[in-house]
């Protein structure tokens, strides 16, 4: 069984009386920056000027630019998108780093791929909450936390891992349990979870089952309940108890159906697949085709993201979420600007 920390295991004192810096205002930063002031840390925001920024003066945070943070800062943490984390760094960040200083991640894509490079003289270490930044917040509110991973890259004080958990503590990760790993092992396990379970194969299911059912005459309206809403119920059940716990509340028929039917959509084919996604995260195929897109303004990102704007299923959901409004808060976009 892994180590596992939680409040009771970690002496945060470490933290009291360093200058921390959360770089970024986003979807993490806005979560890691509210959680820490409230558990009573020192933290100002490193942010250009905009939305961003405007929306931190707003929640009260003490608001610089990037370098001028990063140097004031003993503790910098880096909640920008991983794909621009490289260029800030070596343009606002690098400079502002000083013999024990700690630099640190949410994730460590950009560390992992060697796109950025520190000091061998300052602490590197990840924090990862596995779960998105909104629930961070909500969750640290609401007198609970999501669990997160803590990795150390580079030790240059002796303290890293006691500050990577006082950190997982103030946030409030550590309510919840805060596991130890590497830089390697989270940043592939991160992809691969992301893009062949959660976020590519969920939205792949729900998209064919839903247009399965379309393309054979049925009620569009009756194929998102069937394959997208009730998605959200069936994996509450799990989450909440395991595969059993959510088995023993559907039918016998169900349970049936899923025994002799799931593994003929879900194929041998399917996990091989997965084995090849894997391989090109371990590979750095994934990576180098990511940063790519990137720099050349991200012309197939577009296509495919307003492909799922576009998306029957899409306009069909957004009519009948309306006419539910209990189904809960949307993310707001308008509270973090990307
Ligand atoms: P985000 O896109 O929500 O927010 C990024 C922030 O950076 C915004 O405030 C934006 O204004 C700011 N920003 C962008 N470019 C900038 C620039 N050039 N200079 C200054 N500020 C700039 O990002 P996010 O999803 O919170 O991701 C941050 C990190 O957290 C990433 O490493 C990501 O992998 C990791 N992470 C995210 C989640 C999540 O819930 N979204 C979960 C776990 C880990
Ligand atoms: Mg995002
Ligand atoms: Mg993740
Ligand atoms: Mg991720
Ligand atoms: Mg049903
Ligand atoms: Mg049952």
């Amino acid at each position: 069984m892994v180590t596992m920390y939680y409040n009771q295991d970690i002496n945060e004192s470490i933290l009291e009386g360093k200058k921390i810096a959360v770089i970024g205002y986003g979807s993490q930063g806005h979560a890691h920056a509210l959680n820490l002031k409230e558990s009573g840390f020192d933290v100002r925001i490193g942010i250009r000027p905009g939305g961003s920024a405007d929306r931190a003066k707003n929640d009260g945070l003490v608001v610089k630019t990037v370098a001028e943070a990063a140097k004031e800062a003993d503790v910098i943490m880096v909640l920008l998108p991983d794909e621009k984390q490289k260029e800030v760094y070596e343009a606002e960040i690098k400079d502002g780093l000083v013999a024990g200083n700690a630099l640190v991640f949410a994730h460590g894509f950009n560390i992992h791929y060697q796109q950025i490079v520190p000091p061998a003289d300052v602490d590197v270490f990840l924090i990862a909450p596995k779960g998105p930044g909104h629930l961070v917040r909500r969750t640290y509110q609401n007198g609970a936390g999501v669990p997160a991973l803590i990795a150390i890259y580079q030790d240059a004080t002796g303290q890293a891992k006691d500050l990577a958990l006082a950190w997982a503590k103030g946030v409030g990760a550590a309510r919840a349990g805060v596991l130890e790993t590497t830089f390697k092992e989270e940043t592939e396990t991160d992809l691969f979870g992301e893009q062949a379970v959660l976020c590519g194969g969920a939205v792949e299911l729900v998209k064919a089952g839903f247009e399965t059912l379309v393309e054979a005459g049925y009620q569009p309206e009756i194929a998102y309940f069937e394959c997208f809403h009730e998605l959200k119920l069936i994996v509450d059940l799990m989450y909440e108890g395991g595969i059993d716990n959510m088995n023993y509340s559907i039918s016998d028929t169900a349970e049936w159906g899923e025994y002799v039917s799931g593994p003929r959509v879900v194929t041998a084919a399917s996990k091989a697949a997965m084995k090849d996604v894997l391989t090109d995260i371990q590979n750095g195929k994934f990576a180098k085709e990511w940063i790519a897109e990137n720099e050349n303004d991200r012309p197939q990102y577009s296509v495919k993201k307003q492909a799922v704007r576009d998306h029957q299923i899409e306009e069909v959901g957004a009519k009948l979420r309306e006419m539910m409004p209990f189904v809960g808060q949307k993310v707001n976009k308008e509270a973090v600007t990307k």
